[in-house]
């Protein structure tokens, strides 16, 4: 069966997803400029004979393997940008870039995907319907690569899409699945204070932009625990804070800037709403002046509710799988979502604690890796997912 010949496949293949995850690791390069690795991916392609396009959407690659008899069409999703980090792991595969580091797993999801399409390819004559493996650039930069790549048409046709990511935090051979929102809506904002300096010991005459942006920082405290309904979420954080220059100088301007997190798009447009009623408020008390920008960064991921439900009966068939459990949605962002707003499907996590530090360390973070066991987990999973949803 089908099934059983790509697991076996997978197990066959997987030193090879090793191998291509430290070669990628070594490699890193940054969102927007993955030139060598979409290069790579389309290499691997082109060796395997696959039909494969390049620069989807501007630096994205997508390859299309068919089955021998008709079915549906399945689309599978990896990212491969890294991030600007300078590793502190002492790996032998440990990046040869200064400063820039698969810090998120990316290579992992790719290596994962790349293993993937060439186990199924060589499947083809078993299987049913149509295979479309999405290698998306830059999904740690907004605007993220998912958008131009749909906008340039690598969903055409689909009728369903699945996703991972790999997870430190979790544990291997655990399978972690939401129904609808699994990931939040990341949005930035800058708050820009105009008041008018002066000399240190004669404040009277002046209109400190310090003491008002201060203010700010604790009055926007308010506007998730008054200003949201209780039962919903958000995240209101403020992450920079720039005024002054001496220590005998009222300050002429503050600048602020945070990030808001959401999962639905009322809470979100009203904490837009309700942050900029603070500024104006705190500023007119202050008798400064003001500049507000809120910037929308991917909009929150939301799964369907039967394409999940399919999934989790997947993992359940992946004998690595030990644990397939529900988890609470998490606050970061991921442009996965621009996927699901178009095709239905579901994005997941796959456990993939390394074991080498306790807690793991996180994403993003210089000591961050992988238990690279996940990526089979993870190919595992997916390919369960792609082949069953063949079945009516
Ligand atoms: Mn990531």
């Amino acid at each position: 069966m089908a099934l059983e010949d790509l697991h076996k496949k997978l197990n066959e293949f997987y030193p090879e997803m090793v191998e291509i995850r430290r070669y990628l690791h070594q490699h890193p390069e940054l969102s927007f400029k993955e030139v060598e690795t979409a290069r790579y991916i389309a290499d691997f392609y082109k060796n395997l004979g696959v039909d494969v396009r390049e620069h989807v959407g501007g630096g994205g690659v997508i390859a299309r393997v068919k089955g021998a008899k008709p079915g549906k069409t399945i689309a599978l999703r990896a990212d491969f940008d890294a991030l600007p980090i300078q590793e502190e792991n002492e790996a032998p595969y440990q990046s040869l870039v200064p400063g820039v580091m698969h810090a998120c797993g990316h290579d992992g999801h790719t290596a994962t995907l790349l293993i993937l399409a060439k186990a199924i390819h060589e499947l083809k004559d078993e299987l049913e319907g149509e295979y479309v493996f999405i290698h998306q650039h830059a999904e740690e930069f907004a605007p993220g690569g998912a958008k131009a790549m749909i906008e340039d048409g690598c969903l055409e046709g689909v009728d369903v899409i699945f996703g991972t990511h790999l997870w430190a935090p979790a544990p291997i051979g655990h399978i972690q699945y939401r129904k609808g929102p699994i990931m939040a809506a990341a949005d930035r904002f800058v708050v820009k204070i105009q008041g008018h300096g002066g000399h240190g010991a004669q404040p009277h005459v002046t209109k400190d932009a310090l003491v008002t942006g201060a203010q700010l920082v604790t009055n926007l405290q308010q506007v998730v625990s008054r200003r949201v309904n209780p039962v919903r979420s958000a995240v209101v954080t403020v992450g920079t804070f720039e005024s002054g220059d001496a220590f005998n100088v009222i300050a002429d301007t503050a600048t602020i800037s945070g990030t808001v997190r959401t999962f639905d798009e009322d809470v979100r447009n009203s904490v837009e709403k309700e942050i900029e009623r603070i500024v104006k408020g705190t500023c007119l008390a202050a008798d400064c002046t003001y500049e507000y920008e809120f910037f929308r960064g991917y909009p929150p991921v939301v799964n369907h509710d039967a394409e999940t439900e399919f999934l989790v009966a997947c993992a359940k068939q992946v004998e690595e799988a030990t644990a397939v459990e529900a988890v609470d949605p998490l606050m970061i962002g991921e442009d996965f979502a621009y996927y699901l707003q178009h095709v239905r499907g579901a994005f997941f996590l796959t456990g993939a604690d390394p074991g080498t530090a306790d807690p793991a360390f996180p994403h993003h973070h210089p000591r961050f890796d992988i238990n690279e066991k996940a990526m089979l987990i993870a190919a595992k999973t997916l390919g369960t997912a792609a082949l069953q949803y063949q079945q009516p």
